[in-house]
């Protein structure tokens, strides 16, 4: 039985795969420096023999063919997002005097293809290069790029997310070429880069053709199944007010001294309103018994002295959404709409109207959980560990998005590693993870493209 043969050969390679993550680790590739990663992920797939295609995102093709959800390209050290009112746009990115350092220069897509002998359906194994930052430095109990293990556990940043799932597509590859199993379907590896605060690697790949009969993505799930994912938008409110002295705030009945702070109830009762609304939208299936609305007020400043009113305040925060929500578009005029009621209830706020920026966003997507990927998942890892991994709602933002509403795949998670791992300090994966998540992805690929 193949399976059982898949789980000798992965097992009796335990220590090889753990040094490959290991090597790819101690390769530093937060968002906007992943060229050196791609080198390393580039020569494993010309190791399996892979057709390797190479190309750097175009960031004009992408806003033109994808105006609703390209975005800008993104750099862990430099000004990480620049904020629009509107959705981005190519024009804005072009006048932003940022294109020096958020560009793709030198961060291309890896992408290897293993040809299958023809008639044969058809997988794509996706998972980023790219980590986000390491920062807060100090707080790391093991060195972020060291790869250094202990009690089968690897630490360091990307080792959940998600450079465990790019080595896991590679082994699962290697373990089915040594059985000698040649599949009719073809079977290609995506390494793609600015995953983080964008998705524009793996939007760059659908531009470019790649589209299969499923997608299987590496990003950390436990080994369960997720389908389906939230998105999420990033907005930012300023207020403005009239700075003078605590004795200047009364002139007679008049009100002269307005603090843009005094303001903040308004806007934030307005965004409280709205997400009670938006968690009366009926959920699907999958979602049953979770909110499909969440927003967090993440942050706010303003204000210079105690004696002085403050001339602006600001409040920066997060939507996530579930599928049945609507796009971005919806939640963006959404907050829109809600601030300016409020607002225009205000006398002060009526002449002097907030202003709303919005600094990043993803939509969600949703994904039928009896598609024939999922069940081929579950199959393969009753089989292979005895259990069959389970079918999860996908609560965070991830590239599926876009190979599933962009692409129109069929694009489920089934990833090694946890995804509270990810973006964590003294972030881990568990090398038995990375094993079984192996062995499920070598039976799945053959069942799948047999
Ligand atoms: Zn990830």
């Amino acid at each position: 039985m193949v399976d059982d043969k898949i789980k000798v050969i992965v097992e009796a390679a335990r220590d090889a795969i753990a040094k490959n993550l290991a090597t790819l680790v101690r390769i530093p590739s937060c968002t906007g420096s992943e060229g050196k990663a791609q080198e390393y992920v580039a020569a494993q797939y010309r190791g399996l023999g892979l057709d390797l295609d190479i190309w750097e995102p175009d960031v004009r093709e992408l806003f033109k063919k994808y105006p609703d959800v390209a975005q800008y390209p993104s750099h862990w050290e430099h000004d990480l997002i620049l904020p629009y009112q509107d959705l981005p746009t190519f024009e804005a990115w072009m006048a932003s005097g940022k294109t020096d350092v958020l560009n793709y220069k030198g961060r291309p897509n890896v992408v290897g293809i293993w040809k299958g002998s023809g008639g044969g359906k058809s997988l794509i194994l996706n998972s980023h290069i790219d980590t986000v930052t390491i920062e807060p430095a100090s707080d790391w109990r093991y060195d972020p790029f060291g790869a250094e293990s202990g009690d089968g556990i690897m630490y360091g940043r990307g080792t959940s997310d998600c450079k465990g799932g790019i080595i896991a597509a590679i082994e699962a590859v290697r373990c089915l070429q040594s059985l000698g199993i040649r599949l009719r379907g073809d079977v290609i590896l995506e390494s793609v880069v600015n995953e983080e605060h964008a998705g524009n690697g793996t939007l760059a790949c659908i531009a470019k053709g790649y589209v299969a009969d499923a997608v299987i993505s590496g990003e950390p799930s436990d080994n369960q199944i997720r389908v389906g994912s939230c998105g999420g938008v990033y907005w930012g409110i300023t207020l403005a007010g009239r700075v003078l002295h605590t004795k200047g705030r009364w002139e007679g009945d008049i009100l002269r001294g307005v603090s843009a702070i005094e303001k903040l109830p308004v806007v934030i009762n307005a965004l409280l309103e709205m997400e009670a609304e938006q968690n009366t939208v009926t959920v699907s299936d999958v979602y049953r018994g979770m909110k499909p609305f969440s927003i967090t007020m993440g942050r706010v400043w303003g204000g210079s002295y105690d004696t002085a009113s403050a001339a602006a305040c600001t409040l920066r925060g997060s939507v996530y959404f579930g599928p049945d929500v609507g796009s971005v578009g919806t939640v963006m005029s959404e907050i829109k709409k809600h601030v300016a009621a409020s607002a225009g209830r205000d006398p002060w706020l009526r002449e002097h109207p907030p202003e709303i920026l919005f600094y990043h966003h993803d939509d969600a997507h949703w994904m039928d959980p009896g598609v024939e990927i999922v069940q081929v998942i579950q199959q393969a890892g009753e089989q292979v560990l005895g259990r069959k991994p389970p079918v999860v709602a996908g609560m965070s933002a991830n590239d599926c998005r876009h190979q599933a509403n962009q692409g129109k795949m069929a694009a489920a998670v089934f990833g090694p590693g946890t995804g509270n791992q990810a973006h964590t300090t003294n972030e881990s994966i568990r090398i038995d993870d990375l094993i079984h998540n192996i062995e499920v992805l070598a039976a799945a690929i053959c069942r799948w493209s047999q």
